[in-house]
């Protein structure tokens, strides 16, 4: 669905990505860690068509990306300014649908559909400033879903907000991936990138270029507390952390003793 292919990424004489590849297929949710800087922002950027990447080329289904893609929605870290404060929750979910047609009354019902998917029918009526930053940010989440996106990037979503919210937005986006979207997610957090993925991409520092394509074997029911007791957890986790570090070395347990 999504080809990356040979993208490098300058701004002015600085190299925020090299000689980056991949495909990913319709419906995989990916997650993309690596250290601070390593151009994971600028990858998101380049796949959502604001940024125009300096070499190489990137294609949905087919079609190169030179533009915004129309079938595309972002959920960025910042909820605080990607929510208009004049208007109502369910006015802030409905906006991005004007784009796609339809009447008001229909727009609106996709809102409060998406609303109550997100567990905030209750507050479609209330304005963003009268919700908690884990609540603002299932609203930027819930407006991407009414949108029906075929593909999802999210840039370090949950970033500013506290642990519990974290997870429980993790657990939201395991849900929602149910609807058949392909989902890319940003993160530095490399338990979050285990957790939540199919697979889980590992760009190196800077210029960011993908240093390991790690299938991750967890099932797909996931919970918070049991998954992450999980061997094949664990052992990802550490596989994930050691190439965020740098010592490229895949991680292999072996015996615990030898002699
Ligand atoms: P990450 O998301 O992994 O933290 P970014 O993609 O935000 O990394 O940034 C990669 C590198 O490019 C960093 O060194 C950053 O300072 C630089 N950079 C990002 N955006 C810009 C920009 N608009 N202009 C100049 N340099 C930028």
């Amino acid at each position: 669905m999504l080809l990356i292919e040979k993208v490098g990424h300058y701004y002015s004489d600085h190299m925020a990505l090299e000689d980056v590849n991949l495909e990913i297929a319709q419906g995989e949710l990916v997650s993309i860690v690596g250290p601070s800087g390593c151009g994971k922002s600028t990858l998101l950027r380049c796949i959502a068509g604001l940024v125009r990447p300096s070499q190489g080329q990137i294609s949905l289904n087919g079609k190169e990306i030179t533009d915004v893609p129309d079938n595309l929605a972002v959920v960025f870290q910042d909820y605080s300014r990607s929510l208009l404060p004049w208007l109502t929750v369910r006015d802030n979910v409905a906006l991005p649908l004007r784009r796609r047609g339809g009447s008001k009354a229909a727009r609106r019902a996709a809102a409060v559909d998406a609303l109550e998917a997100v567990g905030l029918a209750n507050a479609a009526h209330k304005y963003p400033w009268q919700l908690s930053g884990g609540m603002q940010q299932r609203v930027s989440i819930a407006r991407a879903l009414a949108y029906q996106p075929a593909l999802l990037l999210m840039d370090e979503p949950f970033g500013s907000v506290d642990a519990q919210t974290r997870e429980d937005l993790e657990d939201l986006v395991l849900r929602v991936r149910k609807r058949g979207m392909t989902i890319l997610l940003v993160t530095h957090d490399i338990d979050e990138s285990v957790y939540v993925g199919d697979r889980v991409i590992v760009l190196g520092r800077a210029p960011g270029r993908v240093v390991a394509d790690l299938a991750v074997g967890l099932p797909t029911a996931r919970d918070q507390i049991t998954t992450r007791e999980l061997p094949e957890f664990v052992h990802m986790r550490a596989e994930v952390g050691r190439l965020v570090r740098g010592n490229g070395q895949t991680f292999n347990p072996g015996p615990p003793f030898s002699s």
